[in-house]
């Protein structure tokens, strides 16, 4: 159900204000130091960000997509990390959400809304990222119990989570999702982090390489019961759909923060005269940021609203992502350029929009993947006859 419009635009501009006034002058200490933003994530708990999207029924919000994409916008705006720290979670609780039994439902999103049970999203591995088929987890069935064995890479918020939805392969070759319990921060049995991911951006929280060896997993945490089991690629990749919008809702934040500093800058920094902005070559550069910025916000709202709307929105998700993160990309590529040398230093927030930016293009499906989805929903779209 669509959210109320005026309490939409009220919590998106608390969050605004949130981020104007304890979000951005406060980065760089957490940034330059790979350090967990504890008391901006202590606020995001308070606002009830981790629920945002968990139906009321279960004690969440029961945001609408457009208004969730709105508000990941806002956090991305001021500091892109803090919507990492929320969106592993949230896919997580769309797959329970979707795919959970009734007892499922019951049992973990009432816990899941206030930010002290959290979820990582583990599908990844070494040798599987575009290639999700192509993962070699295992999980054998012992009874109540299943075993797994394996190697799960790039698990973001892997450690300070208490659940990890993990996509391992059972013995009919299939995919099934895992709902594994843990407690956060502490080694638990059967499962060893095993390798601290160092990254070109996106600081400040953890991404991880996680193995399992004979770790054992309730058959009650398998999602969807038993008519789950083989249905795991199907429900990550459906609950990936919607991330893409999350994403594309990043890439759209970042880019509006590195298109205001540059306009800021080329309107106070001065050569042969007068501001940078009234050379020509500036000047445009910045008109074709802001219309790249623009198109990049319409398209993503339209796939959110869609999407609230019901429908399938694979390919407009997909559009989004691929124009938005290449869009914010190219952006602040340029505002670092229109900050000369000033832009190669960590004294302006440029340098970090510039690292970070690439991580659009590659979560979640890269734009390659993007292009792929893409073509064969055209063809489904506009068959020859
Ligand atoms: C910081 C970070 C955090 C992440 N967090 C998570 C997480 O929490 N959970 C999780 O499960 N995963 C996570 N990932 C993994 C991410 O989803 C993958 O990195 C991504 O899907 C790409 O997979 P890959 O790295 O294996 O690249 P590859 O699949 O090896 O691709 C390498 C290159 O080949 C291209 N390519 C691959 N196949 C094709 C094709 N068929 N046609 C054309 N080009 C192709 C790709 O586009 C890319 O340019 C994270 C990644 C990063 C960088």
């Amino acid at each position: 159900m669509a959210t109320d419009q005026a309490l939409a635009d009220e919590i998106v501009g608390t969050i605004r204000a949130w981020v104007d006034r304890d979000v951005i002058p406060n980065v760089a200490e957490f940034e330059q130091a790979d350090e967990f933003p504890q008391a901006m994530f202590d606020q995001m708990c308070e606002f009830g960000l981790f629920g945002s999207t968990i139906s009321e029924e279960y004690g969440g919000l029961g945001l609408d997509i457009t208004t969730y994409a709105r508000i990941i916008e806002e956090l991305s705006r001021g500091y892109m990390s803090l919507a990492g720290i929320l969106n592993t979670h949230k896919i997580g609780a769309t797959m329970i959400g979707r795919f959970g039994t009734d007892e499922q439902k019951q049992r973990f999103l009432p816990r899941m809304c206030d930010g002290s049970f959290r979820a990582a999203f583990s599908l990844s591995e070494p040798d599987a990222g575009s290639d999700t088929g192509a993962i070699r987890c295992r999980a054998v069935r012992d009874g109540d119990e299943w075993v797994v064995n394996g190697t799960k890479f790039w698990v973001t918020n892997g450690v300070r989570s208490s659940l990890v939805m993990l996509m391992a392969r059972t013995p009919d070759d299939r995919i099934t999702c895992f709902m594994v319990e843990k407690d956060p921060g502490v080694a638990f049995e059967g499962i060893t982090v095993s390798k601290k991911i160092d990254k070109l951006g996106y600081k400040g929280l953890e991404t991880v390489e996680m193995s399992y060896v004979d770790h054992k997993v309730p058959h009650a945490n398998v999602l969807g019961g038993d008519e789950g089991i083989g249905h795991g690629q199907q429900y990550a990749l459906s609950a990936l759909e919607l991330g893409r919008i999350n994403i594309a809702s990043r890439a759209v934040g970042v880019a509006q923060a590195a298109f205001e500093a540059a306009m800021r800058y080329a309107q106070q920094r001065e050569t042969f005269g007068r501001p940078i902005y009234d050379h020509q070559a500036i000047g445009f550069k910045l008109a074709e940021m802001a219309t790249k910025l623009q198109a990049a916000r319409l398209m993503t709202y339209d796939a959110a609203k869609r999407a609230d709307a019901g429908e399938r929105v694979d390919m407009e998700a997909g559009m989004a992502k691929l124009f938005a993160s290449e869009a914010a990309f190219e952006i602040a590529t340029d505002a670092l350029r229109i900050h000369g040398g000033n832009g190669y230093t960590t004294e302006f927030p440029v340098e970090r929009y510039f690292r970070d930016t690439p991580l659009m293009i590659i979560g979640e499906g890269t734009s390659e993947i993007q292009k792929m989805v893409i073509a064969r929903k055209l063809r489904d779209r506009y068959p020859a006859e």
